[in-house]
């Protein structure tokens, strides 16, 4: 089990991201990192192996700040705990993605992908998925319409959220065997691999069903189902204090 976390505010999200990723980390994982759109346009990423404390550590040594961000705690399944395995996975000019979950057709991709001239730089199943949005953006320069296309391709278990230095207004998240939530904020928005990880900033979620892939901007959220009908799903008000933790019934893979 391990973790995500994903942000799009008129604030810094950097410190959002940090705090979920600490609120997760009961959850269990092998290092840890983030990717923010920086106010350069451009994508920053820092990684670090061990706990989210050295992450901190890297982000005091090398300050980062956005307004767009993703962040994940890694439990290896697929290459060593390394940095270089360590998530978000970036594909050429600008797309971070962070997955929690198995990929069992990765091999199959990867091998596709190597020979239509993508570099691989990590031993993770989770880097093809970057590449594989990266390769469909091209045909339809649209995120929302890249993920869905590349998701269509996957096989095995995923949550996964990805950013594109090209579209700094949404993050893009699906969900197959692996729980993803929506916190839905003031102004900004939310998403995590639970709830625990968002209570310091919202109360609110929508929890996503399986095969959903959403579109989440500052002001707005949409999700398509696994047939790609546009559908409303409920937003649960949580209870819980925000030092509380609510552990889910996680599977394996996640
Ligand atoms: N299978 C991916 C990896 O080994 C994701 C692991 C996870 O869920 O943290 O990087």
């Amino acid at each position: 089990m391990c973790g995500i976390v994903g942000a799009i505010a008129q604030r810094d999200v950097v410190p959002i991201l940090i705090e979920g990723l600490r609120r997760l980390e009961y959850r269990g994982y092998d290092s840890a990192g983030v990717a923010v759109l920086s106010d350069t346009g451009t994508i920053k990423r820092l990684r670090a192996v061990g706990k989210v404390r050295m992450l901190q550590d890297a982000l005091d040594a090398d300050p980062t700040s956005g307004l767009l961000g993703i962040a994940h705690t890694r439990w290896a399944t697929h290459g060593v705990p390394s940095e270089r395995n360590a998530h978000p996975h970036i594909s050429r000019d600008g797309i971070a993605l962070v997955h929690n979950g198995i990929i069992e057709n990765h091999e199959e991709l990867r091998a596709e992908l190597q020979g239509a001239g993508y570099e691989f730089t990590s031993e993770t199943d989770t880097e093809v998925i970057a590449h594989r949005v990266h390769y469909h953006l091209q045909k339809t320069s649209d995120l929302f319409k890249a993920v869905r296309a590349t998701v269509a391709e996957l096989e095995g278990a995923y949550a996964l959220v990805v950013i594109s230095q090209k579209d700094p207004e949404r993050l893009v998240l699906a969900r197959q065997g692996c729980p993803v939530v929506i916190g839905l904020g003031d102004g900004e928005n939310f998403v995590a691999s639970d709830v625990a990880a968002l209570l310091p900033v919202t109360r609110k979620f929508i929890f996503l069903e399986e095969g959903d892939v959403c579109e989440v901007r500052r002001d707005r959220y949409r999700i398509l189902d696994k047939d790609g009908n546009t559908v409303q799903r409920n937003v649960h008000e949580s209870e819980l204090s925000a030092d509380a933790a609510e552990k889910g019934d996680f599977r394996t893979t996640c």
